[in-house]
């Protein structure tokens, strides 16, 4: 790197319009606390991680993205199980009735 980054500032706002200038020891992200006087804040956590080592852990976007992936993987392969299931079963189901219908076929008898 050779241009130095622009340090961030956060949490500026009416009644504190210079903000807080960004800990660069912490992550990067801005973190907002719950509850209407949330400002916006730098996030606590070491950074270490993701892109220029900017982030925490758990704010290391490749991690973040990876996560989703992982979760959106998972849920398609879930998605593909609950379809092979349904489609052996509309099977089993088939087999079932003709099983039935060819009893029905033997005996003479009406189907129900
Ligand atoms: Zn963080």
């Amino acid at each position: 790197m050779t241009k130095k980054r622009e340090l961030k500032v956060y949490g500026v706002w009416a009644g504190n319009s210079r903000g807080v200038k960004e800990d660069e020891t912490m992550c990067v992200k801005t973190v907002h606390d719950t509850g209407y006087l949330s400002h916006g804040r730098q996030c606590s956590r070491k950074r270490g991680h993701g892109k220029d080592g900017l982030y925490c852990k758990q704010h290391d976007l490749a991690a973040v993205k990876m996560k989703d992936d992982e979760k959106r993987k998972k849920w398609r392969e879930g998605n593909e199980n609950q379809e092979a299931i349904r489609r052996r079963l509309e099977i089993l189901q088939k087999m079932a009735r003709g099983i039935h219908t060819d009893k029905l076929k033997k005996y003479k008898l009406k189907p129900c």
